[in-house]
């Protein structure tokens, strides 16, 4: 294990931090699971357990989070860094980003000392996967329209509804949900965030099958599942607060993957000498797209706020484009099965995961540019 976890040092500089990690992943990168980015498919579930164990033994495990509750303690840019470096080693920087973000820095602004201790030790050694019960059949990008309650009974919530688009929740073993706790009161201010245990009875998980063949993400039935009081996240009825902040975090690390897309472009320019002079401007816009991102990226890190979103719908429009490109390339080949094809598939996706592009350009246009609100309805 690292030495300077938890002894209250100053700690490696960035530079010093950079080079340690990228010589420790070129003697490692052999043991990890192939780059599956911020969602962790089901299949690979043990090989991401056992590449997270690894990190944490290593002491690449919560770099940026407190000695006390089990990190390094050193800079969320220290952070930043070892995503940078993983990328460009083309391994995944953690097992999943639902417990290693969301929940975690979720745990980390609002969970009691009694909580932390609960829970943050199994996300740093992986020995437990989480996932994200935030999605309703009826509450996307409206999320506060969620319908899912959790009604007090004695000192336990009774949580019943409906979930979609739960990506790995087969295999996880605990989840962040968001349930309404009061209904009376105005939508946002309704809502509980809870900690829920996937084995309780109650729950029940259903995979789905997308376009792109893969079956990542799941439907869960709650019915009559009881979680304990203390398994609240926040006052009871600030569970909206505790979302956003998971969701603003969550952003920023979609959009630090644009370094792993800087990677793909670079390889394809060094293929682009076959190409014609129309698709070479093509494949150069795309370029310095890619470039600039990452730029930004490597510049603020994992952003935590509208700079998330600026990333985040950056990155996710540019492996549309860059998949769009391929498959034109590819021709008829891209109809059938292969790599080209499952990227085209995949692509629209990653527009829509973690909040659509449209609501990405309305957090823009409103929080940084200071554009006029769109109306709502509620
Ligand atoms: C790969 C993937 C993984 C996911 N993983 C999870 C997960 O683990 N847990 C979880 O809870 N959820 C997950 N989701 C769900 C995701 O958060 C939602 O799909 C997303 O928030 C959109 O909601 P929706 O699908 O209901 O679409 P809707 O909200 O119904 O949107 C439909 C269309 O209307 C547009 N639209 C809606 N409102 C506005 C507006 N105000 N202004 C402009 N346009 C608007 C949208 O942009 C979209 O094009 C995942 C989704 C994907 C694709």
């Amino acid at each position: 294990m690292d030495q300077d976890r938890g002894t209250g040092g100053a700690g490696p500089t960035l530079e010093e931090f950079r080079a340690v990690a990228a010589g420790w992943l070129g003697a490692h990168r052999a043991a990890a699971p192939r780059d599956y980015g911020a969602i962790l498919p089901p299949e690979l579930a043990t090989e991401g357990r056992s590449w997270q164990r690894t990190l944490w033994e290593a002491g690449y495990a919560g770099i940026h989070w407190p000695a006390e509750v089990g990190g390094r303690g050193l800079t969320p840019e220290h952070q930043g860094a070892w995503i940078t470096e993983c990328a460009l080693a083309g391994v995944p920087p953690f097992l999943n980003m639902v417990g290693n973000v969301l929940t975690a820095g979720a745990l980390l602004s609002f969970g009691t000392p009694d909580q932390q201790a609960a829970e943050l030790p199994s996300i740093l050694d992986g020995s437990r996967i989480w996932c994200q019960l935030f999605s309703e059949p009826g509450a996307g990008s409206d999320l506060a329209s969620l319908t899912t309650r959790a009604d007090l009974d004695g000192d336990e919530y009774v949580v019943d509804g409906q979930k979609v688009w739960c990506s790995n929740g087969r295999v996880a073993d605990r989840g962040i949900l968001l349930a309404r706790t009061d209904p009376s009161a105005p939508r946002h201010a309704g809502i509980s965030f809870l900690l829920v245990d996937m084995t309780s009875p109650g729950v029940e998980v259903r995979p789905l099958r997308q376009m792109n063949g893969d079956a990542e993400f799941d439907e869960v039935f709650l019915t009559g599942v009881r979680i304990p009081v203390g398994h609240r996240l926040g006052p009871e009825g600030a569970g909206w607060t505790v979302a956003m902040s998971a969701l603003t975090n969550e952003r920023g690390y979609i959009g630090a993957s644009g370094i792993s897309l800087q990677r793909r472009l670079d390889a394809m320019l060094a293929m682009g000498g076959d190409l014609d002079a129309i698709a070479a401007d093509e494949l150069a816009a795309l370029w310095m797209r890619g470039t600039a991102l990452w730029a930004m990226g490597r510049r603020s890190g994992p952003a935590a706020g509208v700079l998330g979103s600026v990333a985040k719908l950056g990155t996710t429009e540019l492996m549309w484009a860059v998949a769009g490109f391929r498959a034109d390339r590819a021709g008829a080949d891209a109809m059938l099965t292969g790599d080209v094809t499952h990227t085209m598939l995949s692509a629209p996706g990653a527009r829509i995961a973690g909040g659509t592009s449209e609501i990405q350009r309305n957090i823009i246009g409103e929080r940084l540019l200071g554009l006029p609100k769109e109306p709502r309805g509620h």
